[in-house]
């Protein structure tokens, strides 16, 4: 299995981190917008490597 890219925070992401935007989340949860498991989007390059981007634009942690 590939590995999932990792983008480097945008800085509107960034701020976003930066407030505690985020929430937690299962992985086993499917995203509404492409129905795939949030496992399968994409998570941050380190140091933001704990959350992950869902299509919409949501930020959570698995
Ligand atoms: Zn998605």
């Amino acid at each position: 299995m590939p590995l999932r890219p990792r983008p480097t925070p945008t800085p509107e992401q960034l701020a976003k981190i930066d407030a505690g935007d985020w929430q937690r989340a299962g992985g086993g949860c499917v995203c509404e917008t492409c129905g795939k498991l949030y496992y399968d989007h994409p998570y941050f390059a380190e140091p933001s490597e704990f959350l992950t981007i869902l299509c919409d634009g949501d930020l959570v942690k698995l």
